[in-house]
Order: C-alpha cells, then structure tokens, then sequence
C-alpha cells in the first residue's frame, strides 16, 4: 500500500532519516538547555526573548535557513507576585496564583463558596455571589478529558460570575499538593473579572469552614508588568523542496509556555524535536521535493497569536500549503493523528506511518483539536494535524510548576521524532493534494464536528464569525 504513495527513493530516505533520529543526538541536550538555563518563557518576558534567539541559532548552526518572524502580541501581561488571606473563622495565607489577564491591584471580600459554580448555585446564593469572590469546587485533573472538562467548567462559571455581578473568581486547583498552573480565560485577552487558583488543600480547608457556616473574608493582590501591544517573533526555518518548491509542508511546536515551570512537556520537547528533524534531515542531505518549513511559535498560550499571524502573512501562498501539522501534546508516546474533521487524511495518515509501524500501534481519528498552533490553518482550510500522544505525564503537570525537564519521557520523546520525521518526509515527497476548503466547507465542518462550544472556550469564535481570523470565501 505504501508503495502506491510513496517511491523506493522516498523509502530510503525515510529509512536512513528513522536511523538518523533513533541514534544519539542533540536533542536532550537541547531540550534541557531550553527548560533549564532560559527556563519558563512567557511571551514579552526576557526568557521568551533568548529562547527565540536560541531557536534561531540553533537552526542556523544546523546549517537550515532561518528567519525571525515579526508580529503583534495585543497586550503585555507578565506576572510578578500573587499573595492572598483567608481571614474571619480561620486565618491563613492560601497559596495562589492569578489567571491570564487579571488586572495587577488588591482585592478585598467575602468568600461564598459556590460547590461546583451550576447555574443553580449563582441562582440560589444571588444575593451573596454579588460583589464578593465565589469559591468554586473541581475535580482532581488526571488526564486530557480532564483538562478539558475544567477548561468547559471554568468557562461556564466565568459567563455566571460576570452575570450575577460577582467581584471575582477563585478556582480550586485541579491538582493535589500546593500544585498550581495558569489557564487563559474564556475571554481572552479582555478578561472582566480578577480570576485565582488557589492551592487545592487551601481551598478545601475555607470550604469546610464555609459548609460550618463560619464566614470567611478573602485579600488577593497580584503584582504584574502589563502594558499595551508589543512586538513578538515566530522562528521558521525551512529545507527548500527540490521539486515543488512553492508546496509547503509546516510543521511545527510553540516556543513559550507559562513560567510557574519551564516548559517542558508543553512544549519545549516538542520545539527540541523541530530542531533535531532539521538537524537530521540536513545532515543526512535529505533532500524533500516539497518545501517543509519548521516553526517555532510564540504567543500560543495567549491564543495562538503567533500562527494565526503566521496564516496572515503568507495568506496568499496558502492554497500551496498542503499541510500544516502542531506537535503539542507532551512526550508521552505518539499513538495517531488527529485530522481535524478531514476524512480523506486518516487512509493517507494509515499508509504513512507504515514505514514507523513497529514504533507504535496508530490510529488515526478526525477529531478537531482547538487550542493549539493547527488553529489558523484549520480556519483557513488547509490540511492540518495534530499528533495524538498516550497522556504519560502530560495532564497532571500542564501549565503547572512541575512541568519541567525530568517529566519528559526522553524514550518517547525520541520515537516520536522518528514518527514526526517519518511521516512528514513521507508526506513532502508524495503527491497527496487535498484541496484547501472554502468557507462554507469549514462552517460545515465546525457544525459537523460541534466545535462552536469549543471555539467559545478559547474564545476564538467571535473572529471566525467576523472573518478576523480563517478562510474569507
Ligand atoms: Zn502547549
């Protein structure tokens, strides 16, 4: 089957480049010099800057061209310090951190405790919620389907919050022993009101004093650097196509991250992984007929500004791209792709990864993902994929204080580069055109595959509606 797509040239060179990634290379070495010595690396900060240089140089020493791709982020927000004060029946110093985008200053009221923040609890306790903090209960996060049920529960709280004229929210952490991470809210960048998450045992011991009936008074206050737009980079990179050229194939992984850790199972392992197909290709003088450009985005945990200014700048190449592919998703093995609501791609994906069938058990399945670096491309109608990866450490430690270098599964990590490399090559060199959709192919996908509620959470439907972001015919 494979042989109907791919040529035994291709094949070789499939093989040599599987070997190549197999074998010892720079990549740990890479990744632990990116969590380690830079560190966490929040857009705007400095850590962000060096690690775009970083980037840079490392594919210019790989001997791959490579530029700096300007854009706008639309709004500074580095955090500085987060204290807060549970006062009134107990008195203790909960430990906490403040959402994306909640404005630096002291906040003073009640605590109400909110159970789980349905709608029946803001109805029922209206009076209370109104100009106080709402206390909201979660469950433990073990797993992706549990980052995404706190993703959906935090997104309906925040719309019920701002509607019964709450002063602010604090979440219960999702994960056990003083863990803390940092989500953006479902309003993005125009966040109305302050937002916390407070160690899990801090807040469990106000609620069993609330459930008492004691009552508690809550101080928050947040030191951050804010500020109006500034300037970002992207790094791409890119190993010229012998045959087409003009066809592109991208590929790539976000360069920031949030710093209460450093990145690095979101995403530095996967940015480590670009860098080293680069490396491996060029070494090997592998040579693609299809362009592949490598990119490091920056500005994703914001919102994706960095791809989505990607799709921007090359809008009129796109119909040349013939796929655009986001590794995200940790270090745990590679098990498939997602699709993204393309049908035609799960046969192609099947028969691409037969050269690296004995690296894993694949299946391919055309869920969309929205949330990540495929976002734009997927608005835009391009062929896009996301690697789908066994959750390994990935949920528990995401966007958390414990996401550093040693919760990178380097066995994985290193089979996944194989996977990645395997299956990209195998793409750039086949003649597989899936034609990019039109507007109403992708409003017809968004419908079939419901991902209105989605696009709401991360708060990327409105720029769909109003043709800001995707596909404009
Ligand atoms: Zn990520």
């Amino acid at each position: 089957m494979i042989s109907s797509i791919l040529g035994a040239q291709t094949n070789n060179d499939i093989s040599k480049l599987v070997a190549a990634m197999l074998a010892e290379t720079p990549l740990e070495e890479d990744l632990q010099e990116l969590c380690d010595e830079i560190g966490g690396r929040v857009t705007g900060s400095a850590a962000n800057e060096l690690s775009v240089e970083w980037g840079y140089q490392k594919f210019k020493k790989a001997g791959v061209k490579v530029r700096k791709q300007a854009f706008e982020m639309p709004v500074l927000w580095l955090p500085e310090a987060c204290k807060g004060r549970v006062s009134g029946a107990l008195d203790f110093a909960p430990v906490m951190v403040a959402k994306y985008q909640t404005a630096p200053g002291s906040y003073t009221a009640e605590l109400i405790d909110l159970g789980y923040g349905k709608e029946e609890d803001f109805v029922s306790l209206a009076v209370q919620v109104k100009d106080n903090f709402v206390l909201i209960e979660t469950d433990i996060c073990f797993d992706i389907a549990g980052l995404f049920a706190e993703y959906i529960q935090a997104a309906k709280v925040e719309a019920l919050a701002e509607k019964y004229g709450a002063k602010g929210i604090v979440f219960m952490s999702t994960r056990p022993n003083g863990l803390l991470y940092r989500f953006i809210t479902s309003k993005g960048t125009n966040v109305p009101l302050p937002q916390f998450v407070m160690a899990r045992e801090d807040a469990k011991r106000s609620l069993r004093s609330l459930r008492k009936g004691q009552r508690l008074s809550f101080v928050a206050k947040l030191k951050a650097t804010v500020g109006e737009a500034f300037t970002s980079e992207n790094v791409i990179a890119e190993i010229p196509g012998t045959e087409f050229p003009d066809e592109v194939i991208v590929i790539g992984a976000h360069l920031d991250s949030w710093a209460l850790g450093t990145g690095a199972n979101d995403n530095g392992c996967n940015v480590s992984m670009m860098i080293d197909i680069a490396r491996q290709m060029t070494q090997a003088n592998i040579k693609p007929k299809r362009t592949i450009r490598f990119a490091l985005w920056n500005g994703e945990e914001q919102g994706y500004f960095g791809s989505h200014a990607y799709t921007q700048e090359y809008e009129a190449d796109l119909d040349k791209h013939m796929m655009a592919l986001s590794v995200d998703i940790g270090s745990g093995p590679i098990i498939g792709f997602f699709t993204n609501g393309r049908e035609k791609l799960i046969p192609i994906m099947d028969s691409l990864l037969q050269p690296v069938d004995t690296l894993s058990n694949f299946l391919n399945i055309i869920n969309p993902i929205v949330g990540t670096d495929n976002f734009d491309f997927m608005m835009q109608g391009v062929p896009n994929l996301v690697a789908n990866h066994k959750p390994a450490l990935y949920g528990p430690n995401y966007h958390a204080a414990s996401d550093t270098y040693d919760k990178v599964d380097l066995v994985s990590l290193k089979k996944n580069s194989a996977i990645i490399a395997a299956m990209v090559l195998g793409y750039a060199n086949s003649d597989i055109d899936l034609k990019r959709h039109n507007r109403a192919e992708v409003q017809q996908m968004i419908e079939t595959q419901n991902i209105e509620f989605s696009m709401r959470m991360f708060n990327v439907w409105d720029s769909w509606v109003n043709k800001t972001r995707g596909i404009k015919k």
